[in-house]
């Protein structure tokens, strides 16, 4: 039986509660699945306990990691909500994402396009507030035709809109995880935007050096010779392929939990790797 290890819920940006996150893993036939919202672990109770003894959940997070010419993510498998190195520091995050939502508000305001931090906050649904929230508002407000015209205009780091938050380090991240007896992973590999081997095996060594456990490998929308290469990079510094189809539901359009855009198959002998090397 497959698993999926990468998952949103309205807990950050998903359009659907951990409860049909978990209903549409488990019609999926999958066998685990991790839930890992943006900085926040509250949606991880009612995920179990929709799940009970039908779905493992490995409980998670996905961090966004200081990361100069592109996007890093890592995701944080077995961090257990509560009390925690890690977990202590996610407060922070969102208080730095906090401050930077009212941030983008105020410029969207300067640049013509007047949106009010509340209708943002009600997108969210209570959860941790994204840019993905921001770009909805945007289009029902008929500023931008759709969510990627948002980000390509206004949101995405170097547009006008774009206010940078807080963020860790990638040791300070992968240490903290490891502290926390979680397992940091590389998230979906391609939003470094290295193009160039020798500089994503530098990173992949300084990164293995570090501590980290994994590298998301196979991943919604990868061809299958990315998933094979990505595969055959993370064996070559130690590391375990993991995999998710990182479903946001209504977020990102035509993404099922489990199978991705289709073709999407993660292995449950993945988790079982990761899970020998959390000691879990
Ligand atoms: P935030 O965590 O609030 O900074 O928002 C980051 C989220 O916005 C990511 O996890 C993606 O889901 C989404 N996102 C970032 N860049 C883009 C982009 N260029 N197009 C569409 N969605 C994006
Ligand atoms: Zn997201
Ligand atoms: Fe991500
Ligand atoms: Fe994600």
């Amino acid at each position: 039986m497959p698993v999926d290890l990468h998952l949103h819920s309205t807990a950050s940006d998903g359009s659907e509660s951990p409860t049909r996150v978990v209903e549409m893993a488990v019609d999926a036939g999958l066998a685990a699945i991790a839930l890992t919202d943006h900085d926040i672990q509250d949606g991880i109770a009612e995920a179990r306990r929709r799940a009970g003894s039908e779905l493992e959940v490995v409980p998670g997070v996905e961090l966004s990691i200081a990361y100069d010419t592109g996007g890093m993510h890592m995701v944080v498998l077995w961090l257990e909500p509560g009390p925690g190195p890690l977990q202590d520091r996610l407060e922070w995050l969102r208080q730095g994402r906090d401050r930077r939502n009212q941030e983008i508000v105020a410029r969207l305001g300067e640049l013509g396009m007047p949106v009010v931090l509340d209708e943002v906050l009600a997108e969210a649904k209570g959860g941790s507030v994204g840019r993905p929230h921001i770009a909805a508002v945007m289009v029902r407000h008929g500023y931008v035709a759709g969510h990627e015209e948002a980000f390509d205009l206004w949101l995405a780091q170097g547009r006008p809109a774009y206010i940078p938050r807080p963020r860790l380090s990638q040791e300070e991240a992968i240490g903290l995880a490891l502290e926390s007896g979680a397992v940091p992973v590389l998230a979906h590999p391609h939003t470094l935007l290295i193009d160039r081997a020798e500089e994503m095996a530098d990173l992949l060594r300084t990164l293995a050096g570090y501590g980290l456990v994994g590298l998301e490998s196979v991943y919604s929308g990868y061809f299958p010779h990315e998933r094979d290469g990505y595969t055959d990079l993370a064996r070559r510094f130690g590391l375990v392929p993991s995999g998710g189809s990182d479903y946001h539901g209504l977020y990102k359009p035509g993404l099922e939990v489990g199978t991705g855009y289709g073709d999407l198959v993660i292995p449950d002998r993945v988790l079982e790797e990761l899970r020998l090397k959390a000691g879990k």
